[in-house]
C-alpha cells in the first residue's frame, strides 16, 4: 500500500514538474536544445521550416512545369498545415503575412502584357492587367477577431484593386468589411443574389441567379457571370473578360447541383484563356473539357477552417488530380499563397 502511495507521489511530482517545466521559459533556446520543451520545440520546428519552404518556393518558382525542390517544398507545406498544432501559431501567421506583403508590394508593379495572377489565401485570386486589377473571393482568413493576414496587408491589397467579384456567400469567400473598403473607395462589387442586398449601392448582388453581362467601360473588361451552385447555394462562376487582353474564369465552391449541361458547352461561348477551378471540384475532367482552357490555375487548397484535414485538400493531392488529367494537355501551374503568374496569349 505503501508502495502504492509512493508510486502516485512520484508520478504526480513528474506530471506537476513537467508541466512546470512546459509553462516555463526554456533556458536554452539560443542554444537549441530543446529536451522537456515539446511545445516550444514544435514551434521552433515550425518555424524553421516555414521559412525554409518560403525561401524554397521563392527560388523554384511557379512554372507549367513542378520541379522537385518545388514540389517538395509544397508536399511540405501540406505537411505543417496539416498539422493542427501548427493552427493559429506565430510561425504560421510570419508565413501567410510574409508572402501577402509581397503581393501588396507586387501590386505596384505595372503590367504591360497579358496578365498577371495573383493567388491568394484560399480561394483568393487578383487578375492584373494593364487598365484593371480586381479581386475575387479576396477575404483575409482566420476569425474577424484574429484574421490570418492584418488588417493593413489585406486592406491595403483591396485598396489597389479597381473591382471585387464574390462567387458565394460561405466566409471562405466573401468578407463584408472588406466588400465595405471596396465600396467606400467607389469600386464595384458584385455579388450573388441575395447576398448584402442593400448594403451600400456600390456592391451589388444579382437580381437573378442566371447568365448575367456586366461592362467594366472605365475598366476595359466584361464580366460574364454564369450561375453554378455549390449543392443549392448559388455559387457565381465569374468569367472576367479584359477585352482584347485574355479572359480567365474562377469557379467558386462549384460542386455538384444541377449545372453539368451548360458547363458541358462554356467553351462554345466563351474562349477561356485560365481557369481557376476549386482544386476538389467533383468531376475535374468534365469541368475541364467543358471550360476548354488553355490553362489552369488551381484554387482553395488548403483551406484552414472548419474542415477536418481530409477536406484541407493538400497540394499533393491536387498534383495527383492534375496527373489524371494529364491527356488533356491543358498546362497548369500549381501556386500557394502569395505567388504569381505571367499569362501571355
Ligand atoms: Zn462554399
Ligand atoms: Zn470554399
Amino acid at each position: 500500500m505503501r508502495r502504492f502511495f509512493l508510486t502516485c507521489l512520484s508520478l504526480l511530482s513528474v506530471i506537476a514538474f513537467s508541466a512546470a517545466q512546459t509553462a516555463s521559459v526554456n533556458p536554452n533556446t539560443d542554444h537549441y536544445i530543446y529536451q522537456g520543451y515539446l511545445s516550444d520545440y514544435k514551434l521552433a520546428l515550425a518555424s524553421e521550416a516555414f521559412a525554409s519552404i518560403d525561401t524554397m518556393l521563392q527560388t523554384y518558382l511557379p512554372q507549367t512545369e513542378i520541379l522537385l525542390p518545388r514540389e517538395m517544398a509544397l508536399v511540405s507545406l501540406d505537411q505543417l498545415l496539416h498539422d493542427t498544432d501548427n493552427d493559429a501559431t506565430e510561425p504560421f501567421y510570419r508565413f501567410i503575412n510574409t508572402r501577402m506583403a509581397r503581393v501588396l508590394e507586387d501590386l505596384d508593379r505595372p503590367v504591360t502584357e497579358g496578365l498577371r495572377i495573383y493567388k491568394l489565401y484560399n480561394d483568393g485570386f487578383i487578375i492584373k492587367s494593364a487598365k484593371a486589377t480586381v479581386a475575387i473571393d479576396l477575404i483575409p482568413g482566420g476569425s474577424n477577431a484574429k484574421p490570418f493576414i492584418t488588417d493593413s496587408i489585406i486592406y491595403g491589397i483591396a485598396g489597389k484593386c479597381d473591382a471585387l467579384f464574390i462567387s458565394h456567400w460561405h466566409a471562405d469567400h466573401a468578407n463584408l468589411n472588406i466588400a465595405k473598403s471596396f465600396a467606400a473607395r467607389g469600386k464595384r462589387v458584385i455579388a450573388p443574389k441575395d447576398l448584402w442586398v442593400d448594403v451600400d449601392p456600390m456592391i451589388q448582388p444579382l437580381a437573378e441567379h442566371k447568365e448575367t453581362d456586366i461592362v467594366f467601360e472605365d475598366l476595359d473588361l466584361t464580366l460574364h457571370v454564369l450561375p453554378g451552385h455549390q449543392d443549392n447555394v448559388y455559387n457565381n462562376i465569374n468569367v472576367v473578360e479584359f477585352h482584347g487582353v485574355g479572359t480567365v474564369a474562377q469557379t467558386g465552391d462549384q460542386w455538384y447541383c444541377c449545372d453539368m449541361d451548360w458547363i458541358d458547352r462554356v467553351h462554345l461561348k466563351y474562349d477561356i484563356d485560365v481557369l481557376m477551378p476549386n482544386c476538389w471540384i467533383h468531376d475535374m475532367e468534365r469541368h475541364l473539357r467543358g471550360f476548354a482552357p488553355k490553362m489552369i490555375i488551381t484554387g482553395h487548397e488548403n483551406e484552414l477552417g472548419e474542415h477536418s484535414i481530409d477536406h484541407r485538400e493538400a497540394y499533393w493531392i491536387t498534383i495527383k488530380k492534375m496527373e489524371l488529367v494529364s491527356a488533356l494537355n491543358i498546362p497548369y501551374v500549381l501556386m500557394t499563397w502569395g505567388e504569381w503568374y505571367d499569362y501571355k496569349k
